[in-house]
C-alpha cells in the first residue's frame, strides 16, 4: 500500500434465516396480511443487497412462522450464533425472524450468548411480495449495525430503531413500527446506515451466559414452564390441574409457572391460593406484570417472588433456564 492510499475495511456479516413475514409471500402485491410466512429463502433475501464495506453470507436455520417457534429452533440458532461469532473474520450476525415471538428469541439469545460482537435480529410487518415491503430496509439497517465496530450484545432492528433484547416488545399487530422498548427507550437509531446511539449495549456477563448456554445445550428436554393470567374472575382450576398432573407422575409435568399479574404484580386471591399450593408441591412460581410499561416496584412483602422488569414471556424463559439441570 503506498502512502496516502486508504485500505477499504470489509466486515463479514453472517445472516441466519428463521422465516417470518420478512420471508413471507402473498398472492397479490396489495395483500399485507393474507400471506404465508417463511416462504422465501434467506439467500434470496440477501440477493442483490449491497451494504458498503460489508461481505455477506447466509445460512438457513429454519423457515417458519415465528408463532410456531420452539426450543429445537432456539437450540440450533444459538449454536450457529456461537459458531459464527467465534470466527475472527466475522464482525457480527444478523437473524431474520418473524415479529410474533421476536422478543422471546432475542431474550433467549441475550441470556445464553456472551456477545462481545453484535447479534442483530430483524423482521418485517409486510411480506416480501408486498407493493412496499419494509423487510429490505430493516435487513439493510440490521446488516449495517452488525458490521459496525464496537457494537455488542443482542439487539432488534425494526423501522430504523435499535431495541435492546431485555426491553423490546411487540406492541402493534399491523404498523411497520411495531416494537417498543417501553420506559427504557431504544438503544439507538439507524439513519442512512449510521448509528445514533442513545444508551449502552445490552450484554450478559460472560460467566452467566456460558452457564446458561451449557445447560441449554446439555438439556435433553427443556423444563416445562407455563404462563397463567390473573384477571377478573380468575380461578384455581387450571393450576390445580397442573399440580394433580405432576403429582400423578406425568412425563412432562410442569416445573414452573409464571403468573401474568395485574398492575404492580397483584394476583387474584383465588388464583394466588392455587399458586401457593403449586409452590408447596414443588413448582417454581414467579409473578410478572401484565402491564406493557414499567416494572414491578418492590413494596409490601408478597408471598410469591416477582420477575422485576421482565414481561411474562421473558420471565418464562428466565425461569426455564434457571430450572435446567447443569
Ligand atoms: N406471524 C408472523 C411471524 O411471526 C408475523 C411477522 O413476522 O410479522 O412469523
Amino acid at each position: 500500500m503506498t502512502t496516502g492510499e486508504k485500505k477499504e475495511r470489509t466486515a463479514r456479516v453472517v445472516v441466519l434465516g428463521t422465516g417470518g413475514t420478512i420471508a413471507g409471500r402473498a398472492r397479490g402485491a396489495g395483500d399485507n396480511v393474507g400471506y404465508t410466512a417463511g416462504e422465501v429463502s434467506v439467500s434470496d433475501l440477501i440477493e442483490g443487497l449491497e451494504v458498503p464495506g460489508v461481505a455477506l453470507c447466509a445460512e438457513q436455520v429454519a423457515n417458519i412462522d415465528s408463532k410456531d417457534m420452539d426450543a429445537r429452533v432456539w437450540h440450533a440458532l444459538a449454536a450457529r450464533c456461537v459458531h459464527w461469532l467465534a470466527q475472527d473474520e466475522v464482525a457480527g450476525v444478523v437473524v431474520t425472524h418473524g415479529t410474533d415471538t421476536l422478543e422471546e428469541t432475542a431474550f433467549f439469545l441475550h441470556e445464553v450468548l456472551a456477545a462481545s460482537k453484535p447479534v442483530v435480529l430483524t423482521c418485517a410487518m409486510r411480506p416480501a411480495s408486498a407493493l412496499v415491503p419494509d423487510g429490505p430496509q430493516n435487513l439493510r439497517d440490521a446488516i449495517a449495525l452488525a458490521a459496525m465496530p464496537g457494537v455488542q450484545g443482542v439487539t432488534v432492528v425494526c423501522a430504523g430503531t435499535v431495541h435492546g433484547a431485555p426491553d423490546v416488545q411487540k406492541v402493534h399487530p399491523y404498523r411497520v413500527d411495531a416494537f417498543s422498548s417501553g420506559d427504557m427507550g431504544p438503544v439507538g437509531y439507524i439513519e442512512e446506515g449510521r448509528l445514533r446511539q442513545a444508551r449502552s449495549w445490552p450484554t450478559t456477563p460472560a460467566g452467566q451466559a456460558r452457564e446458561s448456554m451449557r445447560k441449554a445445550a446439555l438439556a435433553v428436554s427443556w423444563p416445562r414452564v407455563e404462563i397463567v393470567t390473573s384477571h377478573a374472575g380468575a380461578g384455581a382450576a387450571l393450576v390445580d390441574l397442573l399440580v394433580r398432573e405432576r403429582e400423578g407422575g406425568a412425563v412432562e409435568a410442569v416445573q414452573g409457572l409464571v403468573v401474568a399479574a395485574t398492575g404492580n404484580g397483584s394476583v387474584h386471591a383465588t388464583l394466588e391460593q392455587a399458586l401457593l399450593r403449586a409452590e408447596a408441591a414443588g413448582i417454581s412460581v414467579v409473578r410478572a406484570t401484565r402491564c406493557a410499561f414499567g416494572q414491578i416496584v418492590p413494596g409490601a412483602r408478597h408471598a410469591l417472588r416477582d420477575a422485576g422488569a421482565l414481561s411474562p414471556v421473558k420471565a418464562r424463559i428466565a425461569l426455564m433456564l434457571s430450572l435446567m439441570q447443569g
